[in-house]
């Protein structure tokens, strides 16, 4: 356990997670600055905030190191090479982010962790697994990444049984003693590859989840690069290696078969070679026919849940319960026969296809800010079931190119424009080109920011826009 009285503690940036650091290490006795290179009114008021509290803050300065800093803690949003680290590196200072904090404040008889990670999935598969881990009775929590600062819940008192936590790539890159009883990489794509440089530095700190492992560590055995992170991972003596399927699994794997989720990975009777798990229409029944993805998701899950021992029925219970986040394949309304879905979180190519194979006759709305991504393998998968497409947003026009290679046939409409009514306009274009039975689809495979705040915003604006088409009007949500 550390201790961090007196030491002289620098924060980098002033978010959500910056904050919550910079609270937890002031209430434990440490010397906190925290630094930020905006200097805003909101970020102002925020500053004003914590230095009522005895904290230090510098604003409009992102790159000296404050005086004596023995420890920085990064946001995840700032990039390996900011100046900062740079400084940091020099002086011989570590630089750590909020997960590795966290990690290292847990007290005794700390609650295990079960970490997932992916460039897609992540929040879900962490929702499921935590509606299993409650099903099966076990006090839990969702944190991390998903939104709950994870310092703060485990510094809070409440006896949790185990964490479902969520890592994105630049925590993992940040938390190197972290050490998870199990951990799941849902799946491996370019993504973020600014931040980190490269794919192959982009996979190495997914891989970081497995470090230490104790009991499994669960791969996507359709995705080859997840299953070598296993293999290059150095774990503790006995972790198995775990797959999960959307076919048969094979043994050590967790499958479906006939619309059953079936483990054959932890079967407790060893007069049978597979354990029935739940039904794949269990998942989230009330939110219609599972998307492929989702089953996936949903086996990730119960394969962490099964290596903490959770009983086969509980995990059912908890697929039953289970209910998305917004904005993620949500269906906002039938009108004239045509479905409007939300998923607006699928900011990159690799969510977009997953999104776009759950459907099959789609008119599809799609742009945005590309993060230097390519279109040409979605615009291949996608080809066959694509009806129509309305393009909006920054980029736009590299999606369009891909569609002209790929998929020639298919009406594009290029609405050419970025402001904030290009959306309404988009889904009354999409209306114009549906027809009964049609998806209209959300999944921009982009991010969002070149029109919105946020993805959330994003989505919001679609479906009030579906609620505005004519023949919309009081809609069934
Ligand atoms: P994350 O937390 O990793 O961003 P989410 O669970 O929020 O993931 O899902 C984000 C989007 O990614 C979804 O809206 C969907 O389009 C897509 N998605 C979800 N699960 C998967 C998966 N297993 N494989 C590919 N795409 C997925």
């Amino acid at each position: 356990l550390s201790d961090f009285t007196d030491q002289r503690i620098t924060v980098a940036g002033l978010g959500v997670s910056g904050i919550s650091a910079a609270r937890a290490l002031a209430g434990l006795g440490a010397r906190v600055t925290v630094v930020d290179g905006g200097d805003g009114p909101a970020l102002r008021e925020r500053a004003e905030r914590l230095q009522a509290e005895g904290i230090t803050v510098r604003l409009g300065d992102a790159e000296t190191l404050p005086e004596d800093t023995e420890l920085i803690v990064t946001s995840p949003g700032w990039r390996p090479d900011s100046p900062l680290f740079a400084a940091a590196a020099e002086a011989g200072v570590d630089v750590v982010g909020d997960v590795e904090i966290a990690w290292r404040l847990r007290g005794e008889g700390a609650p295990p962790w079960l970490a997932v990670t992916g460039t897609n999935g992540k929040t879900t598969t962490v929702r499921m697994l935590a509606a299993i881990l409650e099903a099966a009775g076990l006090r839990t929590a969702a944190v991390g990444n998903i939104g709950t600062p994870i310092i703060d819940v485990v510094l809070c008192q409440e006896p949790y049984d185990v964490l479902a936590v969520e890592l994105s790539s630049y925590q993992l890159h940040w938390a190197p003693s972290l050490r998870a009883h199990s951990a799941a990489v849902l799946n491996l794509a370019p993504d973020h590859l600014d931040w980190h440089g490269s794919m192959k530095a982009y996979a190495a700190d997914k891989g970081r989840i497995y470090q230490g492992n104790k009991v499994a560590c669960v791969y996507n055995a359709a995705d080859p690069a997840t299953e070598r992170l296993v293999e290059q991972a150095d774990v503790e003596e006995g972790c198995r290696a775990i797959g999960f399927t959307l076919g048969p699994p094979r043994l050590s794997e967790l499958g479906v078969v006939d619309g059953i989720l079936v483990d054959r990975a932890f079967v407790a009777d060893r007069q049978r070679n597979a354990q029935e798990l739940a039904e794949v229409s269990d998942i989230a029944p009330q939110s219609g026919k599972a998307a492929p993805h989702n089953i996936a998701n949903a086996l990730a899950a119960a394969a962490l849940a099964r290596a903490f021992g959770v009983e086969p029925r509980a995990v059912r219970d908890g697929l039953r319960s289970f209910r998305p986040d917004a904005h993620r394949i949500a269906h906002v309304a039938d009108v004239a026969g045509v479905a409007y879905v939300d998923d607006s979180k699928a900011t990159n190519t690799h969510a977009a296809e997953a999104s776009l194979a759950a459907y099959d006759s789609i008119v599809w709305i799609a742009g945005g800010l590309a993060k230097g991504a390519t279109f040409d393998e979605l615009a291949t998968a996608a080809a066959g079931r694509l009806r129509g497409v309305v393009l909006i947003g920054a980029d736009r026009a590299l999606i369009r190119e891909a569609l002209a290679r790929h998929a020639p046939d298919v009406p594009v409409v290029d609405l050419d424009r970025t402001d904030t009514g290009a959306m309404a306009a988009a889904v009354r274009e999409a209306a114009r080109l549906a027809g009964p039975g049609d998806t209209v689809l959300l999944a921009p495979a982009c991010a969002s920011m070149d029109m919105f705040t946020n993805y959330q915003e994003r989505g919001e604006s679609f479906a009030r826009a579906v609620r505005e088409l004519p023949s919309g009007r009081g809609a069934q949500q």
